[in-house]
C-alpha cells in the first residue's frame, strides 16, 4: 500500500487548501469559518513519481469543554495510521496553547513531522516564520497554500520522511 500522509492541525489553518494544492484539485472543502466538524478524507496523490494517500483532517469539536484535548484526539486519530504527519500552523496567529498540546500528542507518537508555516504569502512573512522553530519541531516549512509557494520544498522533504 501506498504510504499515508496525514495533515493535522487546528481548523482554519488551510489544511484544506494544502491537500488540494498537492493533489492538484479542489476535491477538498475550503471553508472560510472554521470549527467545522468534518470526517477524515484521504486522496492519492503524488510528486516526482512517488504515489502516496494524504489524509485531509477536521473534525474539530467546537463545543468541547477543553479544546486542547479535543485537537488532539482528532490528530491521534489520524496520526495513529500516518507514516509522515504534516502539523499545519497558521504562521499570521503564530503558535497557540493548543498547537502546542498537539505537539506533545505528536512527540509521544514517534512518527515523522514536518512543520507547516502555511499563509506563507511573501518573502517577509517567510522570514518571520522562523519563529516557529519555538515549537521543538525543527525547521519550519513556509507555504502558501493558496499561492503554491514553497509547496514543491515541503512535498521534495515529504519524501525524504516517508
Ligand atoms: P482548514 O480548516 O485548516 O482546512 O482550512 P481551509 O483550507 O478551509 O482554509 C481556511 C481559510 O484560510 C480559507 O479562507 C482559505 O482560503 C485560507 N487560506 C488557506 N491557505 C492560505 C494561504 O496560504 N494564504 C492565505 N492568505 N490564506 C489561506
Ligand atoms: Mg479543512
Amino acid at each position: 500500500p501506498a504510504p499515508v500522509v496525514a495533515v493535522v492541525g487546528r481548523p482554519n489553518v488551510g489544511k484544506s487548501t494544502l491537500v488540494n494544492r498537492i493533489i492538484g484539485r479542489r476535491q477538498a472543502v475550503v471553508e472560510d469559518v472554521p470549527g467545522v466538524t468534518r470526517d477524515r478524507v484521504a486522496y492519492d496523490a503524488q510528486w516526482n513519481g512517488r504515489r502516496f494517500t494524504i489524509v485531509d483532517t477536521g473534525g474539530w469539536e467546537p463545543d468541547a469543554k477543553d479544546r486542547a484535548k479535543a485537537i488532539a484526539a482528532q490528530a491521534e486519530a489520524a496520526v495513529a495510521t500516518a507514516d509522515v504527519v504534516l502539523f499545519v500552523v497558521d504562521s499570521r496567529v503564530g503558535s497557540t496553547d493548543v498547537d502546542e498540546a498537539a505537539v506533545r500528542m505528536l512527540r509521544r507518537s514517534a512518527k515523522p513531522v514536518l512543520l507547516v508555516a502555511n499563509k506563507v504569502d511573501n518573502a517577509t512573512m517567510e522570514i518571520e516564520s522562523t519563529s516557529l522553530w519555538s515549537l521543538g519541531l525543527g525547521q519550519p516549512y513556509p507555504v502558501s497554500a493558496l499561492h503554491g509557494r514553497g509547496s514543491g520544498d515541503l512535498l521534495d522533504a515529504v519524501l525524504e520522511a516517508m
